[in-house]
């Protein structure tokens, strides 16, 4: 059941007392992810609980009217999607709570650039202006925990899963009272049915597709073991036992192999000498960075880097590259 009783969110019921919502207008590229509300409930939490809903202060505020107070916010990982407006749930009153080592990103854009190893290839300006275009502002105070723990409001429970390869500290939620798992960004990103995204991210050195295809997999036992929904960061939600998220993410995985090995093929066959990143980074193989201007196509021109060198190297072309 969807109501829009805030506009500009999209509320969903997940159970009785968890709903997920989801901002459909956002300001930039990546400023908001959907996320959880724990309703208040006599006995077990007394107080509303955010799990990880990034949305905009002015929507935020308007949440917390309806649901709130909140007592405490757990966000999954410091990618801008995920961090930019937690600052206002803090300054509601909600403990912040973040994975270890992403929970100093929160506190300080530095980390955040020096974290993603962005400062290998771009501009602390070009970070700034990101975080300025998302509405970034750091946080006060924020708790950290280990990807792994199990964090307990009161008597409800959310069992942090570490689905790392995504990034060092990225975690999805299980919710066992609820029978929910929420695999925030491991890449199910669809925002209806037949509707395509990106699929799993990993433009950052630190993220892994080796660890990606057994998170995916762990992500399909938790959800077919102990969960009766799945819902994600930037999805519709799924109901047990439909298992097409993760033969979603796995054939885009396939599909970007397919391209970087395409593209591989296609060079080689101009008998250039010393093919280079920059060969295929003109050829816009992933995003159309001939669109984009300024800062935001040299952010996606070094995430496209990396996705090519990962899939590079796990070309079977690669003995003759
Ligand atoms: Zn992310």
């Amino acid at each position: 059941m969807t109501s829009f009783r805030i506009p500009n969110l999209e509320i969903t019921n997940i159970t009785k007392d968890i709903i997920l919502i989801h901002q459909i207008k956002t300001p930039y590229y990546f400023s908001c992810c959907d996320g959880l509300v724990v309703l208040p409930k006599k006995g077990r939490n007394e107080l509303a609980i955010a799990l990880d809903l990034n949305i905009e202060p002015n929507l935020i505020d308007k949440v917390n009217k309806l649901y709130g107070p909140f007592s405490n916010y757990v966000c999954t990982h410091a990618h801008m999607d995920h961090m930019a407006h937690v600052h206002h749930w803090e300054d509601l009153g909600a403990i912040i709570h973040a994975p270890i080592p992403e929970n100093t990103y929160l506190l300080d854009l530095n980390n955040f650039y020096l974290g993603f190893g962005f400062n290998e290839k771009l501009d602390f300006s070009f970070i700034e202006k990101f975080a300025e275009n998302n509405k970034y502002h750091p946080c006060k105070t924020v708790k950290p925990y280990i990807p792994g723990d199990k964090l307990t409001f009161e008597d409800f429970i959310v069992e942090t899963i570490p689905f790392l390869g995504h990034s060092r500290g990225h975690v999805g939620f299980l919710l066992p009272s609820e029978k929910i798992l929420h695999i925030s960004c491991l890449g199910f990103d669809q925002p209806k049915p037949g509707r395509e995204g990106f699929g799993p991210w990993y433009g950052f050195n630190e993220c892994s597709i080796d660890q990606y295809l057994i998170d995916i997999d762990l992500a399909k036992s938790l959800f077919l073991e102990h969960s009766l929904f799945l819902t994600s960061s930037h999805a519709y939600t799924i109901k047990h036992p439909d298992t097409s998220p993760f033969s979603y993410m796995r054939n885009k995985i396939d599909h970007n192999q397919r391209i970087v090995d395409q593209a591989i093929l296609s060079l080689k066959s101009t008998n250039k000498k010393n093919i280079e990143i920059k060969d295929f980074l003109e050829m816009d193989l992933f995003f159309p960075k001939k669109k984009l201007k300024g800062f935001i196509a040299e952010m996606y021109s070094y995430w496209e880097s990396i996705i090519i060198n990962k899939h590079i190297e796990r070309s079977k072309h690669l003995k003759n590259y």
